[in-house]
């Protein structure tokens, strides 16, 4: 195994080195890389830039994966159909960064500013690695981001929430929401059907890590068409924003081939965010990136692992 290594003294860490294996570039300059594990395994990391007026690149975003697969099953993700295979090493999680910073640096001549964890696998389930990568990337000698320029996006596992809330890491926390009842959610989130993570113990969550932060959460909301984007369901969603500081991210869904899932279309769109703007919600929506190369997270890996 390659190795170097990051910081000094306490913070000195191993770092595995993954091997870029493939690099696609949509049309949006979006730019997808597959990247090979030690063990074998793939994950993919993507480089999304958002640019100014002027088309300097005024924002470069590295979407990064901390697990293979993933064991919670969403119907509607790409990642959840390859089932757990393992978890990625803080190293593992840094190396994607580090490889799409020297990307960033020779095609804008800057290196990435905020790093989202909402690729493969769900961070809060590889807990003690995710942090430690935290620990890197925000080290002057690793990548040197600002904490508040990490997101750590979680389907909404309660009890590790609550940790994260006590164990400070400054980051910002994302929960995917995708349906604003129980039934719904359970209906497509398997993982909701569990006391311990339905929208009740969610709730206590949410309201713990605002107390314990101070910090405003944001909801990822994929908008499906004919499930979760009614009126009734925005009356829902605001009930649910009620409970803590917080926004909502509508994502316009990039569509899995096989789940039987469609983008919600434009009108009822706006109908929606009237209604959460109405009940004073702060809404932003998302638009769909890369895809003309498959960038929805898990889908790139999934075409490599059946093409095997
Ligand atoms: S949406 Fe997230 S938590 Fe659900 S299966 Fe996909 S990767 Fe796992």
């Amino acid at each position: 195994m390659n190795s170097r290594r990051a910081g000094q003294d306490a913070d000195l860490a191993e770092i595995d080195t993954i091997a870029r294996a493939q690099l696609q570039t949509a049309r949006d300059e979006t730019a997808k890389g597959l990247f090979t594990l030690s063990s074998g395994r793939q994950i993919e990391a993507v480089l999304i830039p958002d640019f100014d007026d002027t088309g300097a690149a005024k924002r470069l975003t590295v979407c990064v994966s901390s697990q293979v697969g993933c064991a919670l099953g969403c119907s509607f993700c790409a990642t959840g159909l390859m089932g757990f295979q393992q978890n990625l090493t803080a190293g593992e999680i840094f190396d994607q960064v580090w490889s799409m910073n020297a990307l960033a640096q020779k095609r804008y001549g800057r290196g990435v500013t905020n790093v989202v964890f909402m690729g493969m696998g769900e961070p809060l389930l590889n807990y003690d690695n995710v942090l430690r990568s935290i620990t890197l990337l925000t080290h002057p000698e690793g990548v040197g981001l600002s904490p508040r320029r990490i997101t750590v996006s979680t389907v909404g596992l309660a009890r590790r929430i609550k940790q994260l809330a006590d164990d400070q890491p400054r980051v910002n926390l994302a929960v995917s929401l995708h349906a604003p009842t129980d039934a719904k959610r359970s209906s497509i989130m398997p993982v909701n059907r569990a006391v311990v993570t339905d929208l009740t113990a969610l709730k206590a969550s949410i309201q713990h890590y605002t107390r314990a932060t101070g910090r405003r959460i944001t909801y990822e909301y994929c908008m499906f068409r004919g499930f979760n984007d009614t009126a009734e369901d925005a009356r829902h969603l605001a009930d649910v924003v009620a409970w803590a500081p917080s926004k909502v991210n509508l994502i316009m869904y990039n569509p899995v081939e096989g789940l039987g899932f469609e983008p919600t279309p434009e009108a009822h769109l706006n109908a929606f965010i009237r209604i959460l703007v109405h009940r004073g919600v702060t809404v932003t929506v998302r638009r769909s990136r890369g895809q003309d190369i498959d960038a929805a997270c898990g889908q790139l890996a999934i075409r490599e692992r059946d093409r095997v």
